[in-house]
């Protein structure tokens, strides 16, 4: 087992001043429906790349901790996987039980929207945060898409007849508009406290799980429209080793798919989707652990696995 994740370098404006006479710490949850961007959010915000993100919705299957030092706080973000109707397969109903878990406890609960609208999938989210009974901001997302902030109106007025949120905060998560701002009004939601994790810890997740998140991500987006959400990937071991170039971390990982159908795309012609997949992986993997990584990269059928409690808990989904 590799230690956890540690801080590298993150922009000067992520840490924030340090306020001493004041410590604040606490749990933000970022809840809302699929594809709003939570993802994005909290990789813009903590200034690194932690979760995964992509076009096709349901893309993070686990709650995730990302902890940010900001103005003499620490906050302490849990991503979410979308919330949206339990039904159906086990892999769904898990992701569900996750997202509503992560809200219960949590100091404030950051409620996601898109900046086009108000959406019945909205109200599933919002349901489940006035059953948890935890204070709530609204982050309006994607306001990069209007085409003059005029047209945030009408929404903000839905936002007040729906729920009691403390504040509404329209941002571009992938702009990184408003997002200093935001962390200032995070902030001061949270109660005063020391801080939970050390200086340099930036998510609790280890860093066999977020190597295996950008293969997963990298996967998804090459394969997408054939392979929805029917794959999974395991690392099996990440080993460093010095050769004549200097030192290397050699990683080996099975991508799970559920049909020999789908393995075949998944190696594609002469293994070239394979390779390219572990390709884009690389980049990001130097980046996460700053140096040269291998990616030895395998595909192997897990039939329905996606519908089986035992094959899910053996890919690492749930406990
Ligand atoms: P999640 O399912 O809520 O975690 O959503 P993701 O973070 O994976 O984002 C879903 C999609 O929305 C991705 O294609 C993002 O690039 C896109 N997205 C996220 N934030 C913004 C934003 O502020 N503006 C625009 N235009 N797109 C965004
Ligand atoms: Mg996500």
């Amino acid at each position: 087992m590799v230690g956890n994740a540690r801080r590298g370098d993150l922009p000067a404006d992520a840490e924030g001043s340090a306020d001493a006479s004041r410590r604040r710490a606490g749990y933000a949850a970022l809840a809302g429906r699929p594809n709003v961007g939570k993802s994005t959010l909290l990789n813009h915000l903590l200034g690194r790349k932690l979760s995964i993100t992509s076009r096709k919705p349901q893309t993070t299957r686990h709650a995730l901790m990302g902890v940010m030092n900001h103005a003499g706080a620490q906050i302490v973000f849990v991503d979410t996987p979308g919330i949206h109707q339990a039904q159906g397969k086990a892999l769904n109903r898990y992701m569900v039980g996750q997202a509503v878990g992560s809200l219960a406890g949590v100091d404030v609960a950051l409620m996601l929207v898109e900046a086009g609208g108000w959406r019945d999938a909205d109200d599933i989210v919002l349901q489940r945060i006035a059953e948890a009974q935890v204070p709530c901001l609204c982050i309006v997302n994607k306001i990069d898409r209007l085409r003059s902030k005029e047209r945030l109106l009408p929404l903000i007025d839905t936002l007040r007849h729906k729920h009691p949120f403390q504040e509404i905060v329209p941002v571009s998560a992938l702009r990184n508009d408003g997002l200093a701002h935001l962390a200032d009004v995070v902030a001061h939601c949270l109660p005063e406290g020391e801080p939970m994790f050390g200086e340099d810890e930036v998510t609790d997740r280890p860093l066999r799980f977020l190597i295996g998140e950008i293969i997963r991500e990298k996967a998804v987006r090459r394969l997408g429209a054939e392979l929805p959400h029917q794959t999974a990937v395991v690392v099996d071991s990440i080993k460093p080793f010095k050769d004549k170039a200097g030192p290397c971390t050699e990683i080996h990982a099975v991508l799970y798919v559920e049909r020999e159908s789908q393995k075949r795309i998944a190696i594609g012609n002469r293994g070239a989707m394979l390779k390219s997949i572990g390709q884009q992986a690389r980049k990001d993997i130097e980046v996460l652990i700053d140096g040269k990584a291998m990616i030895n990269l395998w595909v192997k059928v897990e039939t329905n696995w996606s519908d089986r409690r035992r094959a899910l808990l053996r890919l690492g989904y749930g406990s």
